[in-house]
Parts: C-alpha cells; structure tokens; sequence
C-alpha cells in the first residue's frame, strides 16, 4: 500500500480544492456499522430488510418497529470521530479541503470540526415534530418515548421524525446543488467507504471533471475503473498517513 499512500500524498500536495464524497464506511472504525459489509446490517437478521424499515411508508404505518429498529441500530450513543473524520477536519481547516459531501446521518464530520459538509440523507441529530414542526435534538430522541417506544412532541404529542431522508423520500434541492457546485470546482475528488450503490447520491460524483479521482474502500466498486488511484484499504488508516 505504501506506494498508492505516496501517490494520494502528491495529488493531496499538489491540489487546492478537494472534495470528499464519502458513506457509511468512513464511520465504522468508530463502531457505526454500514449497510453493505459482510458484519453490515444487511447482514443481520431483522423481521424486514433495512430499506423496508427505514422507508416512508413504513415509518408512517408502522412507527413502533420503525423505532425500535432506529434506536437499536441507527442512534448510536458514544460514537466518536474517527482518524478519517479527523484528518479531513484538518484538511478543511488548512484550506486545502473545500467540502465534504456525506452520504452519513450521524454527525460525525461536524463532531470532528468539519464546517461544509453536506448532508445528502439528513442528520439524526435533527428531528421535528410531524404535526407541529417543533425541532428536537438527539438527547430529546433518546429520552423520550412513549409505551411503544416512539418519542413524541412536548407540545402536541403528535410523533417526531428524524431529519433523514427516508427510502421513498426526495433529496434536499440545496444540498444538491451545493454538492455539486462543489464537485465541478474541485480538482481532486476523493472517494471513500461507500458502495456507490445508493441513488441518486451516487450519482452525484459524475459532476466531478477533474483530473484525479481517488477511491479509498475496503473492497472494489463499481467505479475502481474510472479512478486515477485506487486504495483497497481501512480509511482511517490511509489518511491518517496523509500530511497536511
Ligand atoms: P454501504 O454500506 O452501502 O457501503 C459501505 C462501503 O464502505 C462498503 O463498500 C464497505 O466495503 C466500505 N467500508 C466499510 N468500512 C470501511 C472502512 N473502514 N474503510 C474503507 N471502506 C470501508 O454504505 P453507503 O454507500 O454509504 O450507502 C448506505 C446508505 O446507508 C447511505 O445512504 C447512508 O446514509 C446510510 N448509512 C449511514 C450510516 C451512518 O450514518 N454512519 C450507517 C449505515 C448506513
Ligand atoms: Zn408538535
């Protein structure tokens, strides 16, 4: 691997605006699992498939197994940063990252200092009332519940909804067009712990024109032929060999 850890170091020295695109695989070495890998939760046994839970429709007729699957395996209290969130933190912070583009809902990028991430699938940290619209942080979800598990408003006890994009549900125009406005300005892209298998999120990094690509993933993807580098590997460990 040395060899591939000094060609991202080059294109990291010689680049000015980077944009990270990343998914469930830059949070599992800080004990979030991923959708995809063989200890994934589409690997573990639940009544339903995960796409079936948390999609719309479920989450509106069956609110109780839609809880009790978030709270089991989606909200998990404790996580911290990890090396990869950290040194894109830092990347920011010396001017060389421009953005990072997230298909994550757990925080972490901003938990680690990160300033312009966009959150493509929301955020468990934001949640609001479905009647009323009332915000609710994390520490309220978590607190809160009703007999089935459901936490509910304070002020019209109609049921909160996570801010995350539900299977079924649309992506925020905003942040679409942020992501990409980013990604046509960038001139290294880096890829990493993402299947590339989830739409249209995965789509977005077509936007991206530039030069260098970088794919850092445990396991090949669908577009290991179209990167420039490609670093079969844990993504915490490759950049946290990069200096910045
Ligand atoms: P995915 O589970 O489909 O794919 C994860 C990829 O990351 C896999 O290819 C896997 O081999 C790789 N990977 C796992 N650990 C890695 C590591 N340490 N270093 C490098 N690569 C690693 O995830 P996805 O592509 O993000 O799509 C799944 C969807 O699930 C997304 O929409 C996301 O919102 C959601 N999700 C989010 C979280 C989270 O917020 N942490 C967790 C699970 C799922
Ligand atoms: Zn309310």
């Amino acid at each position: 691997m040395k060899e591939e850890i000094e060609k991202l170091q080059r294109y990291v020295d010689e680049s000015k605006s980077i944009v990270f695109f990343g998914g469930a695989g830059v949070s599992t070495e800080s004990g979030i699992p991923d959708f995809r890998s063989v200890d994934g939760l589409y690997n573990q046994q639940w009544d339903w498939p995960p796409e079936e839970i948390l999609s719309s429709t479920f989450f509106y007729t069956n609110t109780k197994e839609f809880y009790r699957f978030y709270r089991a395996k989606i909200l998990l209290q404790g996580a911290k940063p990890n090396a990869a969130h950290l040194k894109l933190a830092e990347m920011e912070k010396k001017g060389k990252l421009k953005a990072i583009i997230t298909q994550n809902i757990d925080g972490l990028h901003q938990a680690a200092g990160s300033k312009n991430v966009f959150e493509l699938h929301g955020s468990t940290l934001r949640n609001y009332c479905t009647s009323c619209h009332k915000f609710f942080d994390l520490e309220y979800i978590i607190n809160n519940r009703d007999e089935n598990g459901i936490p509910r408003c304070d002020n019209c006890n109609s049921i909160i909804k996570p801010d995350v994009v539900l299977y079924e549900e649309s992506l925020k125009k905003n942040i679409i067009n942020s992501s990409i406005k980013a990604l046509k300005e960038a001139d290294l892209l880096i890829i990493g712990g993402t299947s590339l298998t989830v739409y249209p999120a995965a789509g977005l990094v077509n936007y991206f024109t530039g030069e260098k690509l970088v794919l850092i993933n445990k396991d090949s993807t669908t577009e290991d032929e179209i990167a420039t580098l490609v670093i079969h590997g844990k993504i915490g460990e490759v950049l946290s060999q990069i200096q910045v």
